[in-house]
């Protein structure tokens, strides 16, 4: 066939996920293969661009590749596609965008994987029901994007949305971004973990000690929450701490933005009671006149956000076919 098409890349510290799609949006195939960070750089892009090729060769071959999105982490330049810092992949001031593009000679578009889970969540999550839509996501870190009346608001810098970063703790836990007490260091995954092995440490938590029998590098915010839905209350107890600090933070968020709603997404978020919890903390702390027609809504791309956000951003970045088409505009 003679379809113009485009690549999606969710380029994630430990995970590539790459997919497909034809320009009525339909999905022709994706996969997902580690990263392998610490072979380099190089390395990095040749696993990114051969994935690719693979894809094409399996699902397209005859098609036109139009261009490519990608989603990288950390702060960058939307325009220019230079990562400023890529802390997971030991990155700093790489151009992406150049690069890919001198290898796959065709146009390549570079977004924030925060910016784009939260496009994805725009535009395909909830078609349309929110202009003023917030993006969280609490997994390993915890990451965000900002849409304002359709569009991605990026700042001058194109790193607005950091969410992870505000400063909820002065003297907190150190965060890996080098600030103390950010909402990254006391609600992420990460965080909860964290705080498990110093209560193990502290002879506490005897279930958690129980479940992994001296080896506390085996505990992660999985088995925390498993815990807590099973009743143990100084796990419920962990949990709870953690949700009251991400309410805080969309107590704040809710202050700044006045948004339509809050959608929550990534690892950690599955918490039964999470939402709940967070939507309670934000009652308490922010104007009730911001919150009243504020709604605080599970993710529904899961895993794809950032995926389909890059679609989305194909959407808006190639025409196609004879009339200038948006693709990935399904067929009316
Ligand atoms: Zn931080």
């Amino acid at each position: 066939m003679n379809r113009e098409i485009m690549a999606g890349v969710d380029l994630g510290g430990t995970k590539i996920l790459a997919g497909l799609f034809d320009d009525r949006g339909q999905m022709l195939g994706k996969r997902l293969i580690p990263t392998e960070a610490v072979r380099g750089l190089e390395a990095v892009l040749k696993r990114m661009t051969g994935l690719i090729a693979e894809l094409k060769g399996r699902h397209a071959p005859e098609d036109k590749l139009r261009g490519v999105v990608v989603g990288a982490p950390g702060p960058l330049n939307g325009e220019t596609g230079l990562v400023y810092e890529a802390p997971n992949l030991k990155w700093r001031d790489v151009p992406l965008r150049e690069m890919l593009q001198e290898i796959l000679q065709v146009p390549v578009w570079v977004d924030n994987d925060g910016n784009l889970a939260a496009l994805g969540e725009y535009t395909y999550g909830y078609p349309q029901e929110y202009r003023m839509l917030l993006y969280l996501t609490v997994s390993t870190g915890i990451g965000g994007g900002i849409i304002i009346d359709g569009e991605v608001y990026r700042g001058i810098d194109g790193g607005a949305g950091e969410f992870g970063h505000m400063t909820i703790v002065p003297e907190g836990p150190v965060c890996s971004c080098g600030n103390r007490g950010c909402l990254e260091a006391l609600a992420s995954g990460t965080a909860v973990a964290r705080a498990a092995r110093e209560e193990v440490s502290r002879g506490r938590m005897a279930a958690l000690q129980e479940v992994v029998k001296g080896c506390t590098e085996k505990i992660d915010a999985r088995l925390v929450a498993e815990l807590a839905a099973a009743g143990d209350g100084e796990a419920v107890h962990l949990m709870e701490e953690a949700i009251g600090y991400l309410g805080i933070g969309a107590a704040n968020l809710v202050n700044l933005f006045n948004p339509q709603a809050i959608v929550i997404g990534g690892g950690v978020s599955g918490y039964r009671g999470l939402l709940r919890g967070v939507e309670q903390v934000v009652k308490e702390r922010s104007y009730s006149s911001l919150s009243r027609r504020l709604k605080i809504l599970p993710a529904r791309l899961g895993s794809e956000a950032g995926l389909m956000g890059c679609l989305a951003l194909a959407g808006r970045k190639i025409k196609c076919g004879v009339s200038g088409r948006p693709f990935g505009m399904p067929a009316d």
